[in-house]
Formats: C-alpha cells, sequence, structure tokens
C-alpha cells in the first residue's frame, strides 16, 4: 500500500532532495552545520558570534526572534528588531540565516530577513501556517512536534509540498518521553527510517533533543552517523547568561573543536570514497 504522504515519499521521488542555500547544498552528501544562540539577543553579540562561527566553518546561522515560550511571562523575543539583528550578523558574516516563524501574521517580515523559515515543533501541525508556508518559494525547515510519530510528522510535510513549495528540510529534536534526566528524548530511529522513507533532507537537533550541553556533540555524532544530513546546534558566548536554552548551548570553543573533527572525518572519508 502506498503511504499517505505522497510527496513526502522515497516512493515517489527515489533520489534524494537536495536544497541549496547560499553556498551549501542540504542533502547533497557533505553534513551542514546549522548554529547560533537560541534567542536573538543583542546585535554586537550577535555579529561577533557569527564572525567566529563562520571561521570555525558553520555554513548557517540561527536565532530566535519569535520565541516560543511555556511561560507568557519568559522573554518572547525581540521581534522584527531581532530580524534585523540577526539578517546583519549574517550579512556581516558571510552567512545565510534561519529563524523561527510562530504565527501567520508574521510571514512577510519573516520572508523579508529569513533564508530558511524554521516551523518549531509545536506548530508541526498548525495547518494554517503550514499551508501558509507552502505558498512562499522560501526553504522551510519543519521540527517533528513534542510528540509526533513519523507518519504525523511527514504528514505535515506532506501539508508544504502540496502548497507547492518544494524545499521542505524535516528536523529530529527530540520527543517527549518518561524520561526527565533529559530534557527529550532524541529519536535516533528516526533518522534512519525518515531517510528510508523520505527523499526530503532532514537535520538533527540534539540541542533540544538532550537539554544538556554535555550531551549535545555525542549524540551529534550519532545522528550523523544514522544518515543525519547534517546538525543544528544552539551555541552561546556565554550560557549562564542566555536570555533561553542555556543549559543546553555549547561554547563556541567547543563548537570550534568539533567542527575540526568533522572536518577531518569529511575528508577521510572523501579519501575512501575517491
Ligand atoms: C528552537 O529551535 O529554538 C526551538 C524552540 O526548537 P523546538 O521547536 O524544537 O522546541
Ligand atoms: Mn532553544
Amino acid at each position: 500500500m502506498s503511504p499517505p504522504y505522497k510527496l513526502a515519499a522515497r516512493e515517489s521521488q527515489p533520489e534524494n532532495t537536495v536544497i541549496r542555500v547560499g553556498e551549501c547544498r542540504i542533502g547533497g552528501g557533505e553534513p551542514v552545520v546549522i548554529a547560533g544562540p537560541c534567542a536573538v539577543e543583542d546585535e554586537e553579540m550577535m555579529v561577533k558570534l557569527a564572525c567566529r562561527l563562520k571561521r570555525m566553518g558553520v555554513h548557517i546561522l540561527r536565532g530566535g526572534a519569535y520565541k516560543p515560550r511555556t511561560s507568557p511571562y519568559s522573554f518572547q523575543g525581540l521581534g522584527e528588531e531581532g530580524l534585523r539583528i540577526l539578517a546583519r550578523a549574517g550579512g556581516t558574516a558571510g552567512l545565510p540565516v534561519i529563524t523561527e516563524l510562530l504565527d501567520v501574521r508574521q510571514l512577510p517580515e519573516v520572508c523579508r530577513y529569513a533564508d530558511i523559515i524554521q516551523i518549531g515543533s509545536r506548530n508541526m501541525q498548525n495547518f494554517g501556517l503550514l499551508r501558509e508556508v507552502g505558498r512562499v518559494k522560501c526553504p522551510v525547515l519543519l521540527k517533528r512536534g513534542l510528540s509526533a510519530t513519523l507518519e504525523e510528522w511527514l504528514m505535515a510535510a506532506e501539508y508544504i509540498l502540496a502548497g507547492g513549495n518544494r524545499q521542505v528540510i524535516l528536523c529530529e529534536r527530540g520527543i517527549r518521553s518518561f524520561e526527565t534526566y533529559t530534557r527529550n528524548t532524541f529519536d535516533i530511529n528516526a533518522v534512519p527510517a525518515i531517510k528510508h522513507l523520505s527523499h526530503l533532507p532532514l537535520m538533527a537537533d540534539p540541542s533540544h533533543g538532550t537539554g544538556r550541553r554535555e550531551l549535545v556533540l555525542p549524540v551529534s555524532r550519532a545522528a550523523l552517523a544514522a544518515g543525519a544530513d547534517g546538525l543544528m546546534l544552539e551555541v552561546h558566548p556565554c550560557p549562564e547568561k542566555a536570555v533561553s536554552d542555556g543549559p543546553q548551548s555549547l561554547l563556541p570553543d567547543e563548537l570550534a573543536k568539533f567542527m575540526g573533527e568533522l572536518r577531518a572525518t569529511e575528508s577521510c572519508r572523501t579519501r575512501v570514497i575517491a
């Protein structure tokens, strides 16, 4: 029986979808790294961090201007000013940028500043939002819902694809489980399963998938070994002062070391293939 997610299914397109963003190709074989703070905070920090990330080989800059927070009393993001800061930091460093769209009313401004639109876990089944991003030309990164099955996730991707936007990137970010030591349980099974079921590129987000800095890099290595097309990592120059998600944010030095490791692995891999 054919799967209900007709356009997202590997059956409908045996070859991998490759999405070009700036100079990088997501799903093109080489792992793509998206990194940046959870939320855009201030311009000076953002520009400095973006330049450092570019120098260490990061491909895309992240930063939330609209933050989906559990409490309405927590920092909600800088809004349009955050988008401007993110775009300026990306422009200065020479990095494309990704940011989360929370509400359809923000779509025009997010499209103006972002190179990739992020749909967060909490909105994975916001069908009105999915339909709207299905109509734009910008690539969309669709995070897995907190308790979504693989089929529900692929059906959410189907909404965007069916609307005419074929540039969909999936992102595994951990699911709810009975475990409380970690913030979420990064579903490593989902990585090879999604690559089997779908031709869409798949990113892994072990920052939200674990919620603990010391687990982020080991789980990143596991996700790449399982076939993920890249990583989305939170990084902050001073995590204890971060306005959100400090405990899961890497230090720039930790990320720089990991990027070196990744480059060495990649050059080995290309030598073996050649
Ligand atoms: C984020 O990337 O900052 C975020 C809020 O992620 P998620 O939607 O996966 O919780
Ligand atoms: Mn976060």
